[in-house]
């Protein structure tokens, strides 16, 4: 069995902000209380997280996750990498760095921001090894092995990278598919697709397009993630059908 797990499923500032500001959240509901956009795959003594948001640390304790073997990137964005130095202890740990997963161009942008996690220097030793994710891969330890399919979606001006795995897609930050890989998001059973707020937006899928991308995908089970302070839980919850449904922070899904 693979347990997926949304550690946080918030925007770039999650909700509340940094000031307090709820927006048009119920702050009485604690599924509005939103860190930003990572996740957390276990199959059986592999643990893979996608992307270390400045919440990770919290998340990783929130949720007792144990050890990190590989982490995937979506894209260089700081709500999704800048946490990237708490994988130090996970270092220690394993007493080896830990391989990263990211496209040719987020992995540079990587090794140049943050070059002492990759190089060492300083009196420090390298903590992460940079790997260009393929389009198919296979992550393993010991018995525990996942295959991976993975392509570049449309974020603004940037591309970001899609992951699909065992009938789980997970597109945090996406405003355009390209037609070429529809296929790849056929007959899922769970589509993870971002949703940042009812206005339309120049580099994330609103509500209405979020909706739109799960009726023509169909899978059985569409959760929309980083999500703004415009999108209550609850609101969400009365709008939208049966089988589309907003996440929250710890949301976890067995395949
Ligand atoms: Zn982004």
């Amino acid at each position: 069995m693979t347990k997926f797990t949304i550690l946080g499923c918030g925007s770039s500032l999650g909700s509340p902000w940094i000031t307090n500001y709820w927006g048009k959240l119920n702050r009485k509901n604690k599924l509005n209380i939103r860190t930003r956009c990572s996740a957390h795959i276990k199959k059986g003594d592999l643990s893979v997280i996608i992307d270390t948001s400045p919440d990770i640390k919290k998340q990783i304790l929130e949720n007792k996750i144990k050890n990190i073997d590989y982490v995937l990137y979506t894209h260089e964005h700081a709500d999704q990498t800048s946490g990237i130095f708490e994988l130090r202890p996970f270092f220690w740990k394993n007493k080896k760095p830990i391989n990263i997963y990211a496209d040719k161009r987020c992995l540079k942008v990587l090794k140049d921001k943050y070059d002492y996690c990759f190089y060492g220097g300083g009196g420090y030793t390298p903590i992460i090894k940079g790997n260009v994710t393929k389009n198919n891969f296979i992550l393993k330890k010991k018995n525990s092995r996942i295959k991976f399919k993975s392509f570049l979606i449309k974020h603004g001006s940037i591309k970001a990278s899609a992951y699909i795995f065992e009938k789980i897609a997970y597109l945090s930050d996406c405003n355009g598919i390209d037609k070429k890989n529809f296929k790849d998001l056929l007959n899922l059973k769970y589509l993870v697709i971002d949703c940042l707020k009812i206005n339309a937006h120049s580099s994330h899928f609103n509500l209405d397009q979020a909706i739109r991308i799960s009726l023509m995908l169909s899978p059985k089970i569409t959760i929309l993630t980083n999500l703004h302070t415009d999108l209550d839980y609850n609101f969400l919850k009365k709008i939208l059908p049966k089988n589309i449904i907003p996440a929250y922070d710890g949301i976890t899904l067995n395949v």
